[in-house]
């Protein structure tokens, strides 16, 4: 039973990944308010080597001597691993006993500012940062960061990077409705991405419930959307299928009722809450399955977008 390690993981973008914390859960720089770990109890933007590498490299040693290789060795985890002191030393650990199997670093990208975590990082093959926020608003509302943290400077930190690092970099942005996606945040990400540069935006959304009441994730026409506001061809969705389960207290009446009332008219999201007496986060849960599942079409018209069924 490994204490660092876990996997290796599934995952679409990274094959079989195997993951490696480098800080002890809830050390970050910031405290999102869509985070699955639970609350930063540590916000910090001090590096020091909060776990000893020592104990995490002989681990990854003892994995590789005894199973398969993976196809990806990834630091993650339930922190922000750049906070580590010691990441260089250990990315070049990884390198010399594993030399074919490619890093990627998953971080939240706050501390690129600093020149000497840029100079670790580009040992490194692929790096994941993340970008909430490009209006000051959305960041602090959204990222909720260390109070020493500015927005400005943590772009600059991934403009910095990008002109330093010759591997990949996936940008991925979260999109929480009514936090990120009018038209001023996207306007703002879209400047963001010229100076940043990333090989690809990835778009994700929320999966599980996050620490804030009253945010939904966002639907596949919501995430459509954007990427046709922005017109880059390097966007991708990388949000997980929507899924009925994923939908708290599920009923198939509601779904019924909301087939039924499509199948008389095209309705709004609005027009479906005021005849359908369900809330409206629900009606998008219900609305991006169908969709997803070719049952329901959308299509723009003079109050917004309208949902119809397909015949
Ligand atoms: S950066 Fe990652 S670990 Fe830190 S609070 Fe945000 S989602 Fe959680």
């Amino acid at each position: 039973m490994y204490k660092h390690l876990f996997g290796p993981i599934p995952s679409r973008r990274l094959g079989m990944s195997l993951g490696i914390d480098l800080v002890p859960s809830k050390v970050c720089s910031l405290n999102c308010v869509y985070c699955e770990v639970g609350k930063t109890t540590n916000l910090t933007i001090e590096r020091k080597e909060y776990t000893p590498i020592d104990e995490i490299e002989e681990e990854l040693q003892h994995y590789l001597d005894n199973n398969p290789a993976p196809d990806h060795i990834t630091i993650t985890g339930s922190g922000e691993p750049t906070l580590n002191s010691k990441l260089g030393v250990f990315i070049e650990f990884v390198k010399k006993v594993s030399p074919n199997i490619p890093i990627a670093v998953l971080t939240n990208g706050t501390l690129l500012y600093d020149p000497q975590v840029r100079q670790e990082l580009k040992k490194a093959d692929i790096i994941l940062p993340s970008l909430d926020g490009a209006t000051k608003g959305a960041f602090l509302k959204i990222d909720r960061p260390n109070s020493q943290l500015n927005l400005e400077e943590y772009i600059n930190g991934l403009a910095a990077f990008r002109k330093e690092f010759s591997g990949k970099i996936w940008l991925e942005v979260f999109i929480i409705p009514g936090y990120n996606d009018d038209k001023k945040n996207l306007i703002a990400f879209k400047k963001a991405f010229e100076k940043i540069k990333p090989d690809s935006i990835q778009l994700n959304t929320l999966d599980r419930p996050g620490l804030v009441k009253n945010i939904r994730a966002a639907t596949r026409v919501e995430l459509q959307r954007i990427i046709d506001f922005w017109s880059l061809d390097n966007v991708l969705i990388i949000a997980a299928a929507p899924k009925r389960k994923n939908i708290v207290a599920y009923r198939k009446d509601a779904e019924t009722a909301i087939l039924d009332t499509l199948a008389r008219r095209p309705c709004t999201i609005d027009d479906l809450t005021n005849i359908l007496a369900i809330p409206e986060a629900d009606i998008h849960r219900y609305l991006d399955v169908l969709v997803y599942e070719n049952k329901v079409v959308t299509t723009e018209g003079g109050r917004g977008t309208f949902y119809e069924i397909v015949r």
